[in-house]
């Protein structure tokens, strides 16, 4: 049992859908619909340097978006920071978890110590005896 054992199958799931980058249309679409401002501070979209305005999934490719346009905006380069940074830590952990590569699994593939059969790793194999005075 995984604390994530409870959550949705698309989240333990790798997206099925790639990432694909907007066209030119559906981008000049985008900032008519935004009428240039970032989807979620509102601020002016600031074209004068490059990687300013990201477009990002409004519902992630890992949840089960798709690429299509209404799932589509365009973000504030600190916006989209503060977006992926906000799902990407949690979907990194249940994939984790699904693929089966949690810190307690990797322990017990190298078959250390779990907490149902317990081995005592001390001392570690190939270390120096502990002198004792006789
Ligand atoms: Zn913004």
């Amino acid at each position: 049992m995984t604390p994530f054992s409870s959550l949705p199958e698309a989240e333990q799931k790798r997206p099925a859908v790639k990432r694909k980058p907007l066209t030119r249309q559906q981008f000049g679409a985008l900032l008519v619909k935004q009428d240039c401002r970032c989807a979620k501070c509102g601020g002016k979209l600031d074209f004068s340097k490059p990687r300013q305005v990201i477009d990002e999934h409004l519902q992630p490719l890992a949840d089960g978006g798709n690429n299509d346009l209404d799932n589509r905006a365009l973000y504030c380069a600190e916006c989209a920071k503060g977006k992926t940074v906000k799902e990407a830590t949690p979907r990194a952990r249940s994939k984790r978890y699904a693929e089966g590569r949690t810190q307690a699994d990797k322990r017990a593939a190298r078959g250390g110590s779990t907490i149902q059969g317990r081995k005592n790793p001390w001392p570690p194999k190939g270390s120096r005896k502990i002198q004792t005075r006789k």
